[in-house]
């Protein structure tokens, strides 16, 4: 696999898929996610959970990582002017050095326009040197370019570091969504953890929303500002997620009635 891997991103053989992130003020995908998608000998999907952690071992999450946000940027220039990227950057990206430039070349290269890109990065990426995770990303906020904590509540979940750094938004982990129509408690958990977040004058993105009563729920008794998973869509091809933003943004009915957060397959031919 290592040696795959390796050639993969030789011969520039990874894909970006992008996965809708849906305003709940807009009821339109604001953001895209960007998700690295690798096609092992042109058949088998590898899952960027196994496949990061390698490239991260062997060296190549840096090209890896310079690739994702070019090309990120580069597609996401061509959607409406309304809409964002985010693209992930894992721990060892932001130990190997020079994330900001890597970040300032992308936009520079693509034009996209700083505010409309994304960095996610998760508490392991900054919890084992703080001090150095407040630096740079105050750099790349300077930029304009937003911050989002992403896989929030999993980990060893150090508050502490809520109030260090300057994000923007909290991304709640799927695990908080998972038990949420069965569970009490899981509700008054949720509940909390928005209530801590907006009181942090963070934007909310809650992860992981499979069926339509988890939608229900959040939409109708917790205050959370964007929403993610499978019941809006899975991660599309590019080609696809343009498609996916012109039919919301482009589309001459304008009259948006409340539900019509609508499954991507129903817009994606
Ligand atoms: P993540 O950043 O938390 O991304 C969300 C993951 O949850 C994605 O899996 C996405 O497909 C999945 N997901 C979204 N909605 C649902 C849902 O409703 N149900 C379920 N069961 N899953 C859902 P994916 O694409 O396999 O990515 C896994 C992780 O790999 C990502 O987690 C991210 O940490 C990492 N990753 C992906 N692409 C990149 C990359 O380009 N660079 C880096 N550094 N990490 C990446
Ligand atoms: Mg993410
Ligand atoms: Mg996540």
């Amino acid at each position: 696999m290592e040696q795959d891997l390796a050639k993969a991103v030789r011969e520039q053989n990874l894909e970006l898929h992008f996965q809708p992130i849906v305003s709940v003020a807009s009821h339109k995908p604001a953001v895209f996610e960007a998700l690295t998608r690798w096609r092992r000998n042109g058949v088998e999907n590898v899952s960027p959970a196994l496949f990061i952690p390698i490239a991260e071992d062997l060296g190549l999450i840096r090209e890896i990582g310079e690739w994702t946000l070019k090309e990120a940027c580069r597609q996401c220039k061509s959607w409406h002017p309304e809409t964002s990227v985010a693209v992930n950057v894992s721990a060892v990206q932001f130990q190997v050095g020079s994330i900001t430039e890597v970040v300032q070349h992308a936009l520079e290269e693509t034009g996209l326009e700083p505010h409309r890109l994304e960095i996610e990065i998760t508490e392991t990426a900054v919890l084992n040197d703080m001090d150095h995770a407040i630096l740079v990303l105050e750099k790349i906020s300077e930029l304009g370019v937003r911050i989002s904590l992403d896989d929030f509540g999993t980990g060893y979940s150090s508050l502490s570091y809520l109030h260090k750094l300057p994000l923007d938004k909290l991304k709640i982990d799927k695990s908080f969504i998972d038990d949420l129509v069965n569970s009490e408690r899981s509700r008054t958990l949720l509940k909390g953890i928005t209530a801590m977040g907006k009181a942090l004058d963070l934007k909310l993105v809650v992860e992981g929303i499979e069926d339509q009563s988890q939608f229900d729920l959040l939409k109708d008794h917790y205050n959370v500002d964007f929403m993610q998973g499978y019941f809006f869509s899975k991660a599309l091809p590019a080609s696809a997620a343009k498609e996916f933003s012109d039919s919301f943004y482009l589309s001459s009915n304008e009259n948006s009635s409340g539900d019509d957060y609508l499954i991507a397959n129903d817009r994606v031919a």
